[in-house]
């Protein structure tokens, strides 16, 4: 079966690198499903979960935003912040996610609102990304 190269790389580290049957990015308009030999894209991606598979294996990582590209058969994540899904810190995430909405409730201004905005999507979508993991291990 034909796969396609992906590359997930924030300033700090390489989260993600290796071969993949398909990718779902949350892209700024949507999810986008990128499969092999797809054609040539770049995107923004809005803070959200990334999927990767690869045979039965799935990979789940929290994207906080960044930029995707789509070159021949690879795909290319520069992301803002990047963990995987084992990675996050559930307690921390659920604290930003308070003070993201507090923030938002004393904002005084539009840039102080559009950064605790920001700031409450990165807190869930981490904690989307880690919830689903955990009630997976239920199964
Ligand atoms: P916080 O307010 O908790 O720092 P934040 O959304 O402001 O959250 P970022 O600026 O997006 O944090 O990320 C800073 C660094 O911390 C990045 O390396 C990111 O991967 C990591 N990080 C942030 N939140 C978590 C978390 N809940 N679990 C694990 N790593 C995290």
């Amino acid at each position: 079966m034909a796969t396609v190269n992906l590359d997930i790389v924030t300033a700090e580290k390489v989260v993600y690198s290796g071969d993949v049957d398909i990718v779902i990015a949350p892209g700024r308009e949507g999810q986008l499903g990128i499969l092999p030999h797809h054609a040539a894209l770049m995107t923004t991606l809005s803070a959200g979960e990334l999927i990767a598979r690869k045979g039965t294996e799935e990979f789940l990582i929290a994207i906080s935003g960044g930029f995707l590209e789509v070159l021949p058969n690879r795909i290319i994540v520069l992301a803002d912040a990047a963990e995987r899904a084992e990675e996050i810190d559930i307690a921390r995430a659920e604290a930003a996610k308070k003070r993201a909405q507090d923030n938002l409730s004393h904002s005084a201004s539009q840039g102080e609102s559009a950064l605790a905005e920001a700031a409450l999507h990165r807190a869930i979508a981490r904690l989307e990304v880690a919830e689903r993991v955990k009630r997976r291990r239920k199964i």
